[in-house]
């Protein structure tokens, strides 16, 4: 058995730092990672899907590494604006409706793609009371003030407010008085933020000591995350918009509520451009997960969008998907051959050589993901082993049973790490269900090629066809793979 070595350390760009750092945990080998979860007004969009399968990726990794990860990512179902109050009305539905409809449909589509269940996702609607306690703690320590509309954070007390983001302080003085209610907002409007919103009874509110209203959106997650994790954790990830001011107002929160350090490691992915633009719901630009995987498939989309080193934006192109296909197939083709050999009891002496060049791409794989997760060159490695494996067989034949094991004991963790749930689920199939019924058909088929008879042959390898299995034709036999579920 193969066990993973730390041979090399990952190294990741820290947004704090700007720089590329070597990734050492608060405590030792237990990790805490808290990734900025969805809105859940509407469906995921393709730029969030590539957010969060980054960070299923990261969390995979880590586990990988013999870190104990413990992974929260919030729902946000606290948002309300005049777009969405009008859509209730036009919907006619209640704001619990529609929460309730999108959170279904953003668990439903996170696991469309094979994302990892966080430890926790906690719902903002449940942690008011904590959201409360933060404030309060934030008016005893004289950061928060309250007026009669809310209450508001005094960002001129927190000395390095704009650490995150690099936003100056002559901006800051610029801004300094002014207040900004919304949450959508951008650096030229530098100013106290909401840490409560007073509203009235016709929207959605909530009981707190300041009048009934909401919780600004900031102070969500500086409190769900520090439940969660602790004071200081980690690693806290979200996309590149959520820097400023969402992330720039988590820290000065949480460390002028604790007189700690909120976060050690900060991660951002780039934007997804859709012809030239960004992909973003403002901008009414936007492809929605459910779409794409329906046109494509979820392993050609994961494949796809991890082929975009996550620092890098990612130029959305459906030829591209259409392209991840061939390495999909050929990785498929690969592993079910081997699965395929074990099955059939292959003994022979044939494979042995074939480990070594395995388990040197599997280093090539983790030096990969070590060098700021590498997604697209530990990728390679991968199309590499599905190439190496094939041409292998093509030239010696059947893989020995004891062998094509072994092989698979390397690969299966390091491809779960790309493929996520996907793995196991449209790539290594039980394929004994279909072992039986498939070697009968094939050994009529070779019975009516040996006579000559094609016409018929060709009927068995449609009808396999038909059942989503695919034949190849060796020197030695043929092999068959589950080229898609049915
Ligand atoms: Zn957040």
């Amino acid at each position: 058995m193969v066990t993973p070595v730390h041979s090399s350390k990952l190294r990741i760009y820290n947004t704090l730092s700007k720089d590329i750092e070597e990734f050492q945990p608060i405590n030792k080998d237990k990790v805490g990672i808290y990734a900025c979860g969805l809105t859940v007004n509407d469906y995921m969009h393709i730029g969030h899907a590539r957010t969060y399968l980054i960070w299923d990726v990261l969390v995979r990794y880590l586990r990988f590494k013999g870190y104990k990860v413990t992974y929260v990512s919030n729902v946000t179902d606290i948002s309300i604006d005049d777009k969405i109050l009008k859509r209730l009305k036009e919907e006619n539905i209640s704001f619990q409706q529609l929460i309730e409809k999108y959170t279904m449909a953003y668990f439903e589509d996170r696991e469309s793609i094979g994302l990892l269940r966080a430890d926790v996702h906690p719902l903002a609607t449940q942690h008011i009371q904590e959201m409360i306690e933060l404030i309060k703690k934030l008016i005893e320590k004289d950061y928060g003030y309250v007026t009669e509309d809310g209450v508001y954070f005094n960002i001129s007390k927190f000395k390095e407010y704009g650490k995150l983001s690099g936003i100056r302080s002559q901006e800051l003085i610029a801004g300094a008085g002014g207040r900004i209610k919304a949450d959508e907002y951008d650096k030229e409007n530098v100013g106290d933020f909401a840490l409560w919103k007073k509203t009235n009874t016709d929207e959605p509110y909530w009981y707190s000591p300041w009048g009934i209203g909401r919780p600004g959106w900031h102070i969500e997650c500086s409190a769900m995350s520090m439940k969660y994790l602790g004071e200081s954790f980690d690693i806290h990830t979200g996309g590149e918009d959520n820097i400023f001011p969402h992330h720039e107002n988590e820290i000065a929160q949480s460390e002028a509520a604790t007189g700690k350090r909120f976060v050690k490691y900060w991660l951002h992915t780039r934007h997804v451009l859709l012809g030239g633009e960004k992909m973003s719901k403002s901008y009414k630009k936007l492809i929605y997960l459910r779409d794409a995987v329906k046109k494509f498939g979820s392993l050609n989309l994961r494949l796809y969008l991890l082929q975009t080193h996550y620092r890098k934006q990612l130029l959305y192109d459906e030829k591209g998907i259409e392209e991840a296909s061939l390495t999909v197939n050929r990785i498929k083709k690969a592993i079910q051959f081997l699965q395929l050999f074990i099955l059939k009891n292959i003994s022979s002496n044939v494979g042995e050589n074939l480990i070594d060049t395995i388990e040197n791409k599997r280093i090539e794989f983790i030096e990969a993901m070590d060098d700021d997760l590498n997604t697209p060159l530990a990728i390679k490695s991968l199309q590499d082993i599905a190439k190496e494996i094939l041409q292998y067989i093509e030239s010696y034949g059947p893989i020995d049973s004891k062998f094509s094991l072994k092989i698979l004991e390397i690969l299966d963790p390091i491809i779960t790490i790309i493929f996520g749930n996907l793995y196991s689920r449209e790539i290594r199939i039980d394929m004994s269900k279909y072992f039986w019924i498939v070697e009968k058909m094939l050994e009529e088929r070779n019975l009516l090629r040996k006579e000559g008879n094609f016409e018929k042959a060709d009927i068995i390898r449609n009808k396999l066809k038909e059942m989503g299995i695919e034949i190849e034709d060796f020197k030695f036999g043929s092999l068959w793979y589950i080229s898609k579920i049915t």
